[in-house]
């Protein structure tokens, strides 16, 4: 026998249609690359995605096909969210700090059919256009000059459209992550996990949103569908403040005019903050929450916060995993805590949110489930309704027959439920919120005829948390000198992937099979500082 409630399909359209209805005067400012601020509202919004549901259909874009945008934080930008969403595309969120390469494979991958873009990442289409051989229409989001511009094209439409409906297992986003070796891969996202995850999101335990809250997310709108931010916020009806420049003293500025109460962003983002605050002279602004995640949140950033008053909200999550999976707010015995026991919980990475599983398993078998006592580490796993399951177009689940999604970090779970990330089994850097892969580095580096060898691991870096440093073995009778190597790398990789230091050593350290060992190298200059 059924139940007997109504039918209503989880579709994201649900939550554009709530915010308007709830909360239609509520605004969405922007700030714009080139200084201007504008302002609209979730009514706005409303009505800019259904003319943009209607001019991607006028531009013969099916159901299920993607929509790339190349853009920063605005509005036009969460219209397109809403837009794409509602006429049954799916959005690709693109990073424009991938490289050529990257670019021209996940663009291509996800055989985007239309790209929406900054008219600051013009270069980026001027170069790649020929590339990209899936996009067949341009649209600029900032001015017609180039390709159609966003408020002409959506202008044409009067708005009278109907959501497109479908299951609601049907894709609504694809974000491309590229964290590991080889190419990156697609995590899609459905409308269904999406709204569970904006849900679980909104918690109190979460980002603990009310009607009242005013959020500015420096976390990209690129990266990891921006923790989900645009949804959650939307359900509540909440004031968002965007900015396309992520210039401290922009962000200072529009917290202390707009009231924001709320902010979210990798550490990098407090760092800068901190510097401009010092350099002026003035206090920090007077926010109540800040959700920091993405890398490790350092402690003297949590202690200066919560000196300020705001509520450090440390939180871990992967592209793979929508990406909340967990989230630090006050646990239970919060108020019986001193001020450093506050911070030291404070400086793990938080606990599960309603619908995450966590467990960690052995190393060694990756099988067999460790005790959560707060001092056994093994290897994250995760699973749950808004955690990948398989990678866009792979043939096989990313997922163990038992639906664990293995997340390639280590850690530790407290018997309260705190995880507590070690170290994290793959080798990439993590340089100001963005991913350097050191084998690539290596690879460009031993194309030079002075190295025989070379090995590049992440160190310690105040402010961009880590930065490559490369160790070069010498070929005999060379003497190539750093400066050299940094030379012959610079057509080769991004200006930000350049190693900060050039260590030259007689010998790098392998495991049995050959293979560089990074731990024993790590191990070797565990005592290493960089010069900054
Ligand atoms: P991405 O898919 O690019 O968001 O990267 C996910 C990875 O970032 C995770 O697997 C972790 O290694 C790392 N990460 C994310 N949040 C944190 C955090 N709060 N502390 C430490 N590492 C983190």
């Amino acid at each position: 026998m059924l139940g007997a409630m109504q039918d209503w399909t989880m579709r994201i359209t649900h939550v554009i249609d709530h915010a308007a209805r709830e909360a239609g005067q509520r605004e969405i400012v922007t700030h714009w690359a080139d200084g201007t601020l504008t302002r609209t509202n979730w009514s706005g919004v409303r009505t800019d995605a259904l003319k943009m549901a209607q001019a991607l259909q006028a531009l013969g874009i099916k159901k299920g096909e993607r929509v790339a945008s190349l853009a920063m934080n605005h509005s036009r930008h969460l219209v397109s969210w809403y837009g794409v969403a509602g006429m049954g595309g799916v959005l690709h969120t693109v990073n424009p700090r991938l490289f050529d390469d990257q670019l021209e494979y996940i663009v291509n991958h996800a055989e985007d059919k239309v790209l929406c873009y900054d008219a600051a990442f013009q270069p980026i289409v001027d170069r790649m256009k020929e590339r990209w051989t899936t996009v067949e229409h341009y649209v600029c989001y900032d001015s017609g000059e180039h390709s159609p511009a966003f408020e002409d094209w959506i202008g044409a439409q009067d708005g009278n459209f109907e959501w497109v409906t479908g299951p609601e297992t049907d894709p609504c986003m694809i974000c491309y992550t590229s964290g590991t070796t080889g190419n990156p891969k697609g995590v899609q996202y459905e409308h269904r996990s999406t709204l569970m995850h904006a849900l679980a999101g909104l918690q109190p335990a979460a980002f603990n949103f009310s009607a009242s809250s005013v959020m500015l997310p420096v976390v990209p709108m690129f990266h990891a569908a921006s923790w989900g931010l645009p949804y959650a916020g939307a359900m509540a009806g909440i004031k968002f403040v965007f900015s396309a420049v992520n210039d401290p003293s922009v962000l200072h500025n529009l917290m202390i005019d707009e009231g924001v109460t709320d902010s979210a962003g990798v550490p990098t983002v407090w760092l800068a903050h901190f510097q401009y605050c010092d350099k002026e002279g003035i206090d920090l602004p007077p926010l109540k929450a800040a959700t920091i995640g993405g890398s490790a949140c350092p402690r003297f950033m949590i202690e200066r916060l919560m000196k300020n008053g705001t509520r450090v909200q440390h939180a871990w999550g992967m592209t793979e995993t929508s990406p909340i999976g967990t989230v630090g707010g006050p646990t239970w015995d919060w108020d019986q805590l001193t001020f450093e026991e506050k911070v030291d919980k404070t400086a793990m990475q938080g606990r599960p949110t309603f619908g995450v599983e966590l467990r960690i398993v052995s190393l060694d078998d990756m099988s067999t489930e460790l005790p959560r006592d707060g001092e056994t580490s093994g290897a994250l796993q995760i699973r749950g309704p808004w955690i990948i399951k398989r990678y866009f177009k792979a043939e096989e689940d990313a997922v163990g027959n038992d639906g664990w999604f293995d997340t390639g970090d280590v850690g530790i779970i407290h018997p309260d439920g705190t995880l507590q990330l070690t170290d994290r089994t793959k080798d990439v850097i993590k340089s100001g919120g963005e991913w350097i892969s050191s084998v690539e580095l290596e690879n460009a580096a031993v194309g030079h005829e002075g190295v025989l060898e070379a090995a590049c691991v992440g160190m310690y870096h105040p402010k961009w948390d880590e930065r490559p440093v490369l160790f070069v073995v010498r070929n005999e009778g060379s003497d190539v000198t750093a400066d050299d190597i940094i030379e012959h790398l610079k057509p080769l990789i991004a200006k930000w992937w350049l190693p900060d230091a050039v260590e030259f050593v007689d010998d790098i350290p392998h495991t049995a099979t050959g293979k560089i060992s990074k731990k024993d190298l790590r191990d070797r200059f565990a005592d290493y500082t960089l010069e900054t």
